[in-house]
């Protein structure tokens, strides 16, 4: 009987959830978040749950109504996201399936995929033929000076986290590395540190600042320079000791392999959302590891915790709280470990009440 499931209706709702502390990068100021929640209903009365993030309040109208309007090409169609996933492709295939297209199809994807794994009463690690593992998380550290940062790296640090990634591109290097010293001072030796640039340097400057950066024992500095410049990355990456890595503004596979091609970055850090939902997450993971590359994730902590427990070459889950108030039960992290429940789904449940707080 459930095998022979298939979709009924999407509903699609949106809410901005303001954030506790204002999140500060080098490419501006994040305040509240934007989100689209879609809802895959499917006919035995199952429901599947998706979350999207559109970065600016200006793209969620128009993404939630693409999702709506994806709704009649799936409808009565077998719940069968991998399959789905090729015919909307296909679908999309003179218009292009990046941006608020590639949104709408990994809203619908995820939201599938979930559903799937509570048919079958599975949390979706094991429909995926994967087991739980332990996921090392970093903590985040905002653009927020050296005092700041060294204060959120040490609160980080006694929440258990064993990793910090901080925001960098201040107006010198020199900054930039006084941040990393005062991180380091404030978390001791054996705590990983990350720095992101947010994409806030041309590549000649990025290599004259990672050959500074060099000394500082960083894990990776992501996306040095615009993140679609794989040939600039790549310069970057052979200039510099330090790992580079990229990946959440990857549209799908393709972009993952061109900037493999390239070696654009030692690393990848694919975001659930743009890679492509589930299936393009799943297809990135074989990629990763055919290149012998580890994967880290970009926010969605919850669904790429249990992603990251099918990924091979497995790295760090980036954790974030910023989506905790709109759903039941957030990503619990005891010891910097991602602790992936076994209930049946993606682990992605709304906490209704407060969807009603914040529904645009
Ligand atoms: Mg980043």
């Amino acid at each position: 009987m459930h095998r022979d499931s298939a979709v009924q209706e999407v509903r699609v709702r949106s809410v901005r959830v303001p954030m506790t502390e204002p999140h500060k990068t080098a490419g501006g100021i994040v305040a509240e978040s934007p989100l689209i929640l879609t809802d895959v209903v499917t006919d035995s009365g199952t429901i599947g749950h998706s979350l999207l993030f559109t970065y600016t309040p200006a793209a969620l109208k128009p993404t939630a109504e693409l999702i709506r309007n994806i709704e009649p090409l799936i409808k009565g169609e077998p719940l069968a996201p991998a399959e789905i996933e090729q015919k909307l492709t296909k679908k999309f295939r003179l218009l292009g399936t990046q941006g608020l297209v590639g949104m709408a199809l990994a809203a619908i994807d995820m939201a599938m995929w979930d559903a799937l794994a509570r048919i079958h009463d599975l949390p979706l690690v094991r429909l995926l033929g994967g087991s739980v593992k332990p996921i090392r998380c970093y903590g985040p550290v905002g653009f927020d000076g050296e005092e700041g940062s060294a204060r959120a790296a040490e609160r980080a640090v006694s929440r258990g986290f064993r990793g910090v990634k901080a925001k960098i591109g201040y107006a010198t290097v020199k900054e930039d590395v006084n941040v990393v010293r005062a991180m380091r001072k404030a978390v001791g030796p054996d705590v990983a540190i990350m720095v992101d640039y947010n994409q806030c340097l041309t590549p000649a400057e990025a290599i004259a600042r990672l050959r500074v950066l060099d000394d500082e024992g960083l894990v990776w500095v992501e996306e040095p320079t615009l993140a679609h410049d794989y040939a600039g990355h790549a310069r970057v990456s052979r200039e510099a000791r330090t790992p580079i890595q990229c990946g959440e503004n990857w549209w799908g596979i393709l972009d993952m392999r061109h900037a493999i091609e390239a070696g654009a970055s030692d690393l990848v850090m694919p975001d659930v959302m743009k890679i492509g939902g589930v299936t393009g997450w799943l297809r990135a993971a074989t990629l990763a590891q055919a290149n012998n590359l580890q994967v880290s994730s970009h926010l969605w902590p919850e669904i790429s915790a249990r992603l990251l427990c099918c990924t091979p070459t497995a790295h760090w889950l980036e954790y974030a709280d910023w989506w905790n108030p709109i759903l039941a039960e957030p990503l619990r992290v005891v010891d910097g470990i991602a602790i992936v429940e076994d209930a049946p789904g993606s682990g992605v449940e709304w906490d209704e009440a407060a969807v009603q707080r914040f529904v645009v």
